[in-house]
């Protein structure tokens, strides 16, 4: 028993120093804005923002002594990118290593890309496939370093048809990425837009989900074609990519709850615009690159099939990697301009929709006290002119200003 009270006393102690030794006070900051988008698709006029701490305490005209002026910007939620590799890098030599490395480089690469992120606006992003998330993650959530929240999956179920296992060892391996550390589990259940053939059976799709949600896991599964309603009849959480599903898959995903993260162009561009970096290296075969142009129409095609479909809940996620850390928003502008997206809803797919899909709607996604001080400003009105993204000048994560620069 002593022992016991002994080292609760000393929880108690180290905590309270701990908490001394962060650099969030209760000192307040006021922030004044003309124009704030409160992240669930309303605006807000002339008003100010008061941050205590790590969070926004309330919105207030009145309040005062101003710290930060963002009149004449648009200010808004720090932005929810679902879908990233946060570690995936090109290597010393300037071609793709990968999201794996461990290396020094590697991990330097990584921290590089966090600050990147952060610098560009995304606040928050869910990294998908890389178990070199972890640290990083953990670094950034301790104040070590500079970057945006992270979640991630950990290592991701790689279908493989019988070779993934059994559904008890696909459990098993789910359990394990829960072990691990992982937040999400990430699900490999389809090839290409190319190769949309099914990587795992419904009986192997069935487990992975249900395992997770066990667990209180959400699953996000890359598919394509058949894929997508196998994946929502397993029950899992959210499909990644998505072309060549049907009108009807669609619709039961409303149906089901679950949510589409679709692409509308960055990912592709960025292979393009980094094809020297990219080409030859493991998966990107020199004859790659036509095709990955000429798909480029099939995923707009696929982005204006799934605004068309009643209550589909989209998500926003770039599939950032390497070459596209910090070029993020790319994405909104590809949604918008080719995709035919409506500006204000692209900015809530970053933002309250995003967290609702993370579980997260009560600290983050939208400006409203109580919530994470996740505060970004563009030079710009985005709703009229969605190429306001890439000028962002103000970042706040909770209550730290990482940039202030109009
Ligand atoms: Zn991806």
């Amino acid at each position: 028993m002593g022992t016991i009270k002994i080292s609760v006393l000393l929880f108690v102690v180290l905590c309270g120093v701990s908490r001394a030794q962060t650099p969030q006070t209760n000192k307040q900051i006021v922030i004044a804005a003309s124009t704030i988008l409160d992240g669930k698709g309303g605006v807000l006029h002339n008003t100010r923002i008061v941050v205590e701490g790590s969070k926004i305490v309330r919105i207030d005209p009145n309040a005062a002594p101003v710290n930060y002026d963002l009149r004449g910007l648009t200010v808004l939620p720090g932005w929810i990118d679902s879908h990233v590799h946060i570690t995936w890098s090109f290597g010393p030599d300037g071609k793709n290593a990968g999201a794996g490395g461990t290396t020094p480089y590697a991990t330097y690469a990584a921290a590089a890309n966090a600050w990147a992120t952060l610098l560009a606006g995304f606040t928050t992003v869910q990294s998908v496939g890389s178990p070199s998330d972890l640290p990083l993650r953990d670094a950034i959530a301790r104040g070590a370093l500079p970057g945006p929240r992270i979640l991630s999956s950990a290592e991701p179920l790689l279908g493989r048809g019988d070779q993934t296992g059994t559904p008890d060892e696909i459990r098993a391996f789910v359990r394990k990425q829960k072990e691990a550390g992982a937040d999400l589990i990430k699900i490999f259940a389809a090839g290409s837009v190319r190769r949309p053939a099914m990587l795992l059976s419904q009986e192997q799709l069935n487990a992975a989900c249900d395992e997770a949600k066990k667990l209180g896991l959400r699953t996000l599964v890359h598919a394509y074609k058949d894929a997508v309603r196998a994946a929502v009849l397993a029950g899992c959480t959210e499909i990644e990519h998505g072309p060549l599903a049907t009108d009807d898959d669609l619709k039961l995903m409303v149906q089901k709850g679950v949510w589409l993260d679709p692409q509308a162009g960055l990912v592709m561009e960025n292979y393009l615009l980094n094809k020297d970096k990219f080409s030859g290296t493991p998966g990107y075969p020199e004859e790659v690159f036509p095709a990955i142009k000429e798909m480029i129409p099939a995923y707009h095609t696929f982005f204006k099939q799934a605004l068309k479909i009643p209550g589909l809940k989209i998500v926003f996620g770039s599939d950032a990697l390497a070459g596209s850390h910090g070029r993020n928003a790319e994405e909104f502008i590809d949604r918008v301009r080719d995709g035919g997206a409506d500006p204000m809803g692209a900015m809530v797919s970053a933002n309250s929709l995003a967290a609702e899909a993370l579980g997260m709607s009560n600290q983050i996604g939208s400006i409203a006290p109580g919530l994470e001080a996740d505060i970004i400003a563009l030079d710009g009105d985005p709703i009229k002119d969605i190429t306001a993204v890439r000028r962002v000048v103000f970042v706040m994560k909770g209550g730290i200003v990482y940039k202030n620069s109009h």
